[in-house]
């Protein structure tokens, strides 16, 4: 399961991720007063599940409640490749000096957990990764060691992040990893991660990947299903704790086996 990233932040906060304060909301009334009650000024981000907000006008800083309230009428109903916004982030502005990169995930290929890291993070990333590939670093992590503070310095350093925040971003970068371990998450990304003119490091946003074959001991989250992105039927499945998959056409497989199913479908095809 993705959260959103106001989720995602949730989950920051309660392992000691640095982020900036700010509130979820389905109105532009309540994100002005959002802002009001945060009194400085504050991002407008549209909370849709795809990447590249920035980039297509969904997230826009605003100095005054005014502004706050103007972004929000516009961003609300706005359609980001294919998803529409209906809920909007209200956080605290923060002031930038650099953007960074950090991501844990699973490695499938490999076998293992992959960390990446890079002093080039931002909008951008995708293109660095492309084109400078030597400035985005990839690091295996051993499941059974996972990152102490040490091995995250590390994981920094390899990144290229400047010798002045590397013992803050290690921290951080630890913390993100107890994210990604005691959430169960098959993703923990942040970018940008930066840092401040005052050298500190934050999260700025935050994307997480759940396992959700690990529901059964994370109680927690269930109140992170997005019941009104779900299908009707693959909820009602879900509800009788059936595995049920929507596709087109008018024949239905009936299996008990993910395997099984496929390999039915495949002869029925
Ligand atoms: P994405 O485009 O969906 O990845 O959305 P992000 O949350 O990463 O925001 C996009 C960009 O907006 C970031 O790379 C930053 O440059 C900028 N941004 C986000 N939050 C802040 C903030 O608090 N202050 C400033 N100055 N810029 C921000
Ligand atoms: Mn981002």
């Amino acid at each position: 399961m993705d959260l959103f990233e106001y989720q995602a932040k949730e989950l920051f906060a309660k392992h000691g991720v640095p982020t900036t304060p700010g509130r979820v909301t389905d109105t532009a009334a309540d994100a002005r007063a959002i802002a009001e009650e945060i009194g400085k000024p504050v991002m407008i981000k549209a909370q849709v599940k795809v990447g590249g907000r920035g980039k297509a006008g969904g997230v826009k800083y605003a100095a005054t409640p005014d502004d706050a309230q103007t972004h929000a009428e516009n961003i609300l109903g706005l359609d980001i490749k294919g998803h529409v916004v209906k809920r909007l982030l209200v956080a605290e502005a923060s002031d930038i000096a650099e953007e960074y990169y950090i991501s844990f995930l699973l490695d499938r290929s490999n076998r293992t957990y992959l960390a990446m890291c890079s002093v080039e993070g931002g909008m951008e990333i995708e293109e660095v990764a492309a084109t400078k590939p030597d400035r985005l670093a990839r690091i295996a992590v051993d499941a059974v060691k996972g990152v102490d503070v040490a091995f995250a310095r590390e994981i920094a350093e390899a990144g290229h992040l400047p010798a002045e925040v590397l013992d803050a971003a290690a921290v951080t970068i630890q913390k993100l990893w107890e994210v990604f371990i005691n959430e169960d998450a098959s993703l923990v990304e942040v970018n940008p991660l930066v840092r401040t003119p005052s050298d500190e490091i934050l999260a700025l946003d935050g994307k997480v990947t759940l396992d959700e074959n690990a529901d059964f001991r994370q109680p927690g989250h269930a109140e992170f299903a997005d019941r009104d992105a779900t299908d009707p039927l693959e909820l009602k499945a879900k509800e009788n704790d059936l595995n049920y998959v929507k596709l087109d056409g008018q024949v239905g497989i009936i299996g008990n086996g993910a395997g099984l199913v496929m390999s039915t479908l495949d002869v029925v095809a």
